[in-house]
């Protein structure tokens, strides 16, 4: 009788449909595993996309501040001449 062995925990089956529904057990396991691996790299990136964009808010309202600068002393260059 040719047996079919699970490559994955070594379990023994007898006919190759009962290995492949097996199996699955194990591609399962390794999907959720891949899937929850996946989903918390999302929620970190996320959170630093969330730094990011609060960094870059901040860096914008300096260089408004700045271009508002620039731009009140060119008035005055143009007032004085
Ligand atoms: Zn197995």
């Amino acid at each position: 009788m040719p047996s079919y062995t699970c490559s994955t925990c070594g379990k023994e089956f007898n006919c190759h449909v009962s290995l492949q529904n097996h199996v699955k057990v194990h591609d399962n396991a390794i999907v959720d595993r891949a899937l929850q691996k996946i989903f918390e790299e999302v929620e970190q990136a996320y959170e630093q996309l969330e730094e990011k964009e609060e960094l870059k808010e901040e860096l914008s309202y300096d260089k408004q501040l700045e271009e508002e600068k620039e731009f009140s002393y060119e008035k005055q260059l143009k007032e004085e001449r």
